[in-house]
Order: structure tokens, then C-alpha cells, then sequence
């Protein structure tokens, strides 16, 4: 797999698997590109405020990859800016590289509201790139809580 979008592009096939929840997918891709792991925002089905998309990526590509669980090389494609958790992982990961689709501002922690990857006071930062393919991120999130409000009991 080559370039951003691509990799954005997997990320959302995955939240279009989402069901009952609010739909965010994340992919992690090898230091060679290839699709390590996949996942989507699962809290509601399994009960767990943890079960971000990013989270759940890269639990699964750190098993995937071989090297414990570092994932130096490796890059995070998710949907939506991640949160102060999910920011927090993927640092602790040493993942290489952020790619996401749709700004955050009220809850991002990678250059909306807050901006834990590139604190100068860590030593390890990775490179992010926001942004890429935004509106169709975006627009599944939108049309998500368009039928929430329409059919709130569902
Ligand atoms: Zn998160």
C-alpha cells in the first residue's frame, strides 16, 4: 500500500464496520507499508471506554509485528484526530508516523486541543500529517449522528 490516503482510506473501511458504535477506524501499517492491523472503535460492543480504534490497532499490530511491542517504523492511519489516550499509546508505542483524517477541536490531543506527540519535552515525536481525505471522514461521522438524533432509541 502506498501513500496517506490509501492508508486513510483503509482506516475508514474499518469504521464502516462499526455498528451500534460511533463509527472511527484505525489501521497500522509496517515500516514496509503493508497493513499490520486493522480495527474500529469498539467501546459500546465490548463495554470498554478503552476500545478506541487506535488502541485496538495497535495492540493488534504489535502482536503482528515481532518486535515486542515497539512499532518504531511503523505508521498509524486513523479517521479522526486521536484523543489524549490514543495520543498517549501511540507515543509509548514509538510508532513513526500519525496520518488521520478529521480534525478534532474538541477533544484532539495531536494539534487541536492539545498536542501530546510533538512535546518537546518527550524524546521520542512522531511525524503527523492531519487532514488527509478530511471530508469523507468527516462526513461518515456526521451522518452517523444524523440518525442517532433522528432514531435515538435504536
Ligand atoms: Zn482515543
Amino acid at each position: 500500500m502506498t501513500g496517506d490516503e490509501d492508508a486513510v482510506r483503509a482506516a475508514l473501511a474499518a469504521a464502516a464496520a462499526a455498528g451500534r458504535d460511533v463509527p472511527i477506524g484505525a489501521v497500522v501499517l509496517g515500516p514496509d507499508g503493508r497493513v499490520l492491523a486493522a480495527a474500529r472503535n469498539a467501546r459500546e460492543e465490548l463495554g470498554d471506554p478503552t476500545a478506541h480504534a487506535e488502541l485496538l490497532a495497535l495492540r493488534a499490530a504489535a502482536r503482528a509485528h515481532g518486535d515486542g511491542w515497539r512499532l518504531s517504523g511503523c505508521t498509524l492511519a486513523v479517521t479522526v484526530e486521536p484523543c489524549t489516550m490514543c495520543a498517549g499509546a501511540l507515543v509509548l508505542a514509538r510508532v513513526s508516523r500519525v496520518v488521520f483524517g478529521a480534525w478534532e477541536p474538541r477533544t484532539g490531543a495531536v494539534g487541536s486541543l492539545w498536542d501530546v506527540v510533538r512535546d518537546r519535552r518527550l524524546n521520542h515525536r512522531p511525524e503527523v500529517r492531519g487532514g488527509v481525505l478530511e471530508r469523507e471522514c468527516a462526513a461518515l461521522l456526521e451522518a452517523f449522528f444524523a440518525t442517532e438524533r433522528t432514531h435515538p432509541m435504536e
